[in-house]
């Protein structure tokens, strides 16, 4: 352990005296990293629109992990277009639609799943239509109860590099789009981007769990091996994100699938969500700003408060507090309710958790906080 230099010692004594003097008074300390002051983050993702994403999705529910359905959603595609991977989407709705009721929540791979190798120019200047872009988004709309459509998913990683293309997936209204990078040459497999990527619309992620498939060479389905990368991430206290295409993988309890995913589940320092809701959280954090304000009648009292659309960015985000014992928290005149052990597994519910004197408070922003 490093030694406290005399200087430090007074400083901290000092403040632990301000502290004690305080002690009844409630204190904004900071907006947490993560929801509920999580730390750690599992986010998965699933491509195509295959008759085995309800297969994936159950596997999903027994253990707990939130995932972005990617689907390319032409639902009455030209006979000789109905391949093994893609536009079956049709028979998929009423599973999508419990999987949004279950903290899931649906992306768009296109309506029609353009792909070639290379992707030139071009290619992804006639490819990416508003049909493809646009229409594959109303449909979700339309089909489900999501409020927005968050989430894009290049098909087969193409276009992802261009400026121009990201710009129309921004212009409708996506916040993300993940990419599927070099998959001839297996880029795709690690890519071990372990946080936000700091271009949402090209959007990496940390691993794929998946058999060889497409233009892939090799794979990793050893499972020692895929639990050692989320191990590295949890400790490091990032973003775990991974990718897979129901189609590759293979079900049952023995299954790498399914042995990886109830390894890294119902872990209570760990916000499970999926990615849109993910990218929404870091746009709420930066730019949601919280006031004292007067007290009244409370002990304190914060407007937290931003000015993003709040059809898009309807989340919650967590403020910590420190709050002598007994405290109540009100949002909005409403009480919250306290929680101790649950699993963090959704991003726009209303509650407390205290650990000592340390109070986080999790809300959705534009509300008065007070504490009783
Ligand atoms: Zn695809």
């Amino acid at each position: 352990m490093r030694q406290l230099s005399p200087g430090l010692l007074s400083a901290f004594l000092l403040s632990a005296t301000a502290f004690a003097a305080g002690s009844d008074s409630v204190r904004y300390v900071g907006k947490t990293k993560y929801l509920n002051n999580a730390r750690a983050v599992v986010s998965h993702n699933i491509d195509d629109s295959t008759k085995y994403v309800p297969n994936s999705l159950d596997v999903m529910d027994k253990y707990g992990i939130k995932a972005t359905i990617f689907i390319s959603t032409e639902e009455d595609p030209p006979v000789e277009e109905r391949f093994f991977t893609q536009l079956q989407v049709k028979p998929l709705w009423p599973r999508l639609r419990k999987a949004v009721e279950n903290g899931h929540e649906i992306g768009s791979h296109s309506r029609t799943h353009p792909c070639k190798r290379p992707d030139t120019e071009q290619f992804c200047s006639e490819a990416y239509t508003d049909a493809e872009i646009v229409g594959s988004r109303d449909l979700i709309l339309k089909r489900t109860k999501q409020p927005h459509v968050w989430t894009w998913c290049y098909p087969c990683g193409n276009c992802a590099n261009y400026e121009f293309i990201q710009k129309r997936i921004a212009a409708a209204g996506y916040i993300v789009a993940r990419n599927y990078p070099n998959e001839a040459q297996d880029g795709h497999i690690v890519p071990n981007l372990q946080t936000w990527d700091t271009n949402p619309f090209n959007a990496g992620y940390t691993q794929v769990v998946q058999k060889r498939g497409g233009a892939a060479k090799s794979e990793i389905t050893d499972v020692k091996i895929l639990n050692a990368k989320f191990d590295e991430v949890y400790r490091n206290g990032g973003i775990y994100n991974f990718m897979s295409h129901p189609q590759w993988l293979d079900y049952g309890p023995d299954s790498f699938y399914e042995q990886h995913l109830a390894y890294i589940s119902r872990r209570p320092d760990i916000w499970y969500v999926p990615m849109g809701p993910l990218y929404a959280y870091r746009t709420l954090h930066q730019q949601t700003d919280v006031q004292q304000i007067d007290a009244g009648p409370a002990k304190a009292r914060f407007r937290v408060s931003n000015n993003l659309d709040r059809k898009v960015y309807n989340g919650s985000i967590t403020l910590e507090f420190r709050a002598p014992a007994g405290t109540t928290v009100l949002s909005n005149g409403k009480r919250l309710s306290e929680r101790t052990k649950q699993v963090t597994d959704r991003w726009n519910e209303e509650y407390f958790r205290r650990e000592g004197e340390t109070v986080y408070v999790t809300v959705r922003p534009n509300t008065t906080l007070e504490f009783r």
